[in-house]
């Protein structure tokens, strides 16, 4: 690869990813604040405003990759108390510390949590009223079967949200950007988590993963309609909005 780094299979990618975050459960939303700055509560911020959860009862949201809840806590406050969450995770660590932080903020009749894959959705067709992921798509070896099995849990009508590191837009800030990711961020996994090597796999992730207009054009193919995007901090990050109609 571009960085010298050699090329995985679907399986073992799923193993490296899984090691990273049941290791980094406990300490995962200390590590986001650090890795971004804090710049990541911005823009989850962001995503829940652009869906503007409805503040009727009934409304039902699936957060996949929802790890400690963050996007959910978020949406369900939104909602006035009033929706529904099922954070979805394929780590039984990482749904742990959420459910735990669930309870503390008396939001366990809102939220469940369900440990499975994002590729093989548990749930029937057209059971949600949104479907929301949040850096969690990067991570999902056969990102098509994710985004088909977004589109088939989801009621016809449904939305589909999509925040993920993206494409730097700015020249001067993708190089500062690079040199943030490539050497910090893992610094900063050894220090906090005892350990670089998963951090720098995930980096690279970044560097791998679809451009903003490419990955428009996968979700699209998935099903979905109207997409559009808008770019965070010039492009660090991306939140894709897609419809199904
Ligand atoms: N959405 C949360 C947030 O924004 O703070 C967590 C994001 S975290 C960077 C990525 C999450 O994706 C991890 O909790 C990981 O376990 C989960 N994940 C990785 N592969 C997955 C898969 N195939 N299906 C479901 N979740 C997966």
């Amino acid at each position: 690869t571009a960085y010298g780094f050699r090329e995985v299979g679907a399986g073992e990618k799923q193993g490296l990813v899984n090691e990273v975050f049941h290791k980094v459960a406990g300490r995962y939303d200390l590590m986001n604040d650090l890795m971004s700055g804090g710049l990541h509560r911005l823009w989850k911020d962001a995503m829940v405003t652009w869906l503007n959860p409805p503040k009727q009862p009934g409304w039902r949201v699936l957060d996949v990759a929802g790890g400690t809840g963050d996007i959910a806590f978020r949406m369900i406050e939104a909602s006035g108390r009033n929706g529904h969450a099922t954070v979805l995770d394929i780590n039984g660590s990482m749904l742990g510390v959420g459910e735990e932080r669930a309870q503390k903020r008396g939001l366990a009749d809102n939220i469940d949590f369900v440990e499975a894959n994002a590729e093989e959705l548990p749930f029937e067709d057209r059971s949600f009223d949104a479907y929301t992921i949040a850096f969690g798509i990067r991570n999902v070896p056969r990102i098509e079967k994710a985004l088909e099995e977004a589109y088939r849990v989801l009621k016809p009508g449904g939305r589909f949200l999509c925040l993920e590191f993206s494409e730097v837009q700015m020249p001067l800030l993708d190089k500062a950007y690079e040199a943030w990711s490539f050497n910090a961020i893992p610094r900063i996994g050894e220090m906090v988590a005892g350990e670089g090597e998963p951090y720098r796999y995930l980096v690279e992730s970044i560097a791998r993963f679809p451009n903003q207009q490419n990955f428009a054009a996968m979700i699209r193919k998935a099903g979905f309609d109207r997409v559009t995007w808008r770019d965070y901090s010039g492009g660090i990050a991306a939140l894709h909005s897609g419809w199904k109609l």
